[in-house]
């Protein structure tokens, strides 16, 4: 039975509306609208309670979501956030603060925020944080900046960031936005930065290098100290990606391995949830003889006063209105506090055991990139598979079957038929062991019935979409379907 709502007529008792209050009729409007769009009469369903909670329970279950299904593509996506820390960011406290209100009532607030930047000083090494990036990307704009700050206040411009081969796309990008030519050195064949091309290109001219450690390969670049005496020999700065910090948390600094400036993803490494794109927090930290340099304002201490500090001499400016994300800042701080010093080294742990766990079990089956052992995250070439007919975009359509979020894939670039694995440290052997065992029986149906992966997945209610269709011309119209 269906209740008519009539819209678009004059609503007998109906005082005013949005458009009467604006001083505008519908009629003035109509004429802006597509013909489409516009309805004489919406019809709404009259249901009982339980039809609705089943038709949004049954929604709700065609979501895939990690909280119910394994996702290899890890912290760098979408790890496992322990709810408690949701909680703590949804206290009434913390979420109803204005941006502009008055620093004397904000007190508990500006502690949380100078506290966090403390703790994240002792993990990195770094000597001060700042939050204002909203994302990973944004953090390494800053950062960047800040280096070209330093090289032109001592009159010593220069034109180059070095980037390797296997890099994160936002790294070339942020160099290249800001101003500078990007040299790249290719990587070994074991996957590692050739420390000797480095050397080659390494010069004068050279501001920085951007590396990430351990790689998109998932490999420790064991002569980082070597790497980074080339670059300091030429006063050149080592920039480390620390968006994904999972695999050596509380185990070993950036400072030691020589990096001058860091930025970690909050919303990766430290529990905040950010699928969909947001909201997240590009932690900036730097070495002493640049932190005058980071965005203002920084939260400071004065006779156990906070206050913000827009005060540093060479700061590049603001890269974000206000403070930056405050409640991704008290999910990671709630989780470093919960967890310990301790507990950081053993999430590193048990990131890096896992993918070593799947990475031994099935290497006799897909080929493993590199033969070092690989840190939070392995990566194999399905080249093998390929050649039987069977792309890896396939294997990762044919692995939600299976209960599976596809894992990242053909990325890194320099790998053909790339597929990446981060287990994380929150996965129990038991998921581990489903998902070494779903990627075996791939394996083998690649053997005997390949022509299979072209309508994978079979048990999803939209099955295969046209992806480059759905990306360049989007139909974004609600449809009902059946009766
Ligand atoms: C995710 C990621 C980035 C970019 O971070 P955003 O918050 O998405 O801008 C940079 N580098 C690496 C290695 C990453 O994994």
């Amino acid at each position: 039975m269906n209740r008519e709502i009539i819209f678009n007529k004059s609503v007998p008792g109906r005082k005013s509306s949005f458009l009467n209050e604006c001083g505008v009729s519908f009629e003035d409007i109509k004429q802006f609208i597509p013909a489409r769009f516009l309805r004489e009469r919406l019809e709404f369903p009259s249901l009982g309670e339980l039809d609705v909670v089943r038709h949004y329970i049954n929604l709700s279950k065609l979501n895939f979501s990690v909280d119910a299904n394994f996702y290899p593509l890890g912290s760098c996506t979408m790890k496992y956030n322990p709810k408690l820390n949701e909680d703590l960011a949804g206290i009434k406290e913390f979420g109803s603060i204005h941006p502009y209100q008055d620093q004397d009532l904000v007190q508990g607030a500006l502690k949380l925020v100078y506290d966090l930047g403390k703790v994240l000083c002792a993990v990195t090494g770094m000597s001060r944080f700042s939050f204002q990036a909203a994302a990973g990307a944004q953090a390494e704009l800053a950062g960047l900046l800040i280096i070209r700050a330093y090289h032109n206040l001592n009159k010593n411009s220069r034109s180059k960031v070095i980037i390797p081969d296997s890099a994160h796309g936002t790294n070339p990008a942020t160099a290249s936005m800001c101003g500078y030519d990007v040299v790249v050195v290719k990587s070994t064949p074991e996957g590692l930065v050739d420390v000797d091309e480095l050397s080659k290109v390494v010069d004068d001219d050279t501001a920085a290098i951007m590396l990430t450690n351990p790689n998109t390969l998932g490999l420790f670049e064991e002569r980082i100290l070597d790497i980074s005496d080339i670059l300091h020999k030429k006063k050149a700065f080592l920039y480390y990606d620390g968006a994904n910090f999972n695999p050596l948390m509380g185990v070993v600094d950036p400072f030691s391995m020589g990096f001058d400036v860091i930025h970690l993803n909050l919303h990766k490494t430290f529990s905040t949830p950010h699928g969909s794109g947001g909201p997240g927090v590009g932690a900036l930290g730097v070495i002493d003889k640049l932190k005058e340099f980071l965005p203002v304002p920084v939260v400071d201490k004065k006779n156990d006063v906070y206050f913000f500090n827009y005060e540093l001499r060479n700061t590049i400016g603001r890269v974000k209105a206000f403070y930056g994300n405050f409640l991704v800042l008290v999910k990671a701080y709630a989780y470093i506090l919960r967890l310990g010093r301790q507990g950081l080294k053993r999430v590193a742990e048990n990131s890096v055991l896992n993918a070593r766990y799947i990475k031994e079990k099935l290497k006799n089956h897909y080929k493993a990139v590199s033969l070092k052992a690989c840190m939070h995250e392995v990566v194999f070439s399905c080249e093998h598979q390929r050649d039987n007919g069977v792309s890896v975009l396939e294997i990762a359509k044919r692995l939600i079957d299976f209960g599976i979020h596809p894992p990242t894939i053909y990325f890194p670039l320099i790998v053909k038929e790339a597929l990446m694995v981060e287990p994380t440290e929150t996965e129990s052997k038991e998921t581990l062991d489903h998902f070494i065992s779903a990627m075996k029986e791939i394996n083998s149906e690649i053997q005997f019935s390949p022509q299979k992966f072209k309508y994978a997945p079979f048990t999803t209610p939209v099955r295969r979409v046209d992806e480059t269709a759905a990306a360049r011309s989007p139909d974004l119209r609600w449809k009902k379907t059946g009766g």
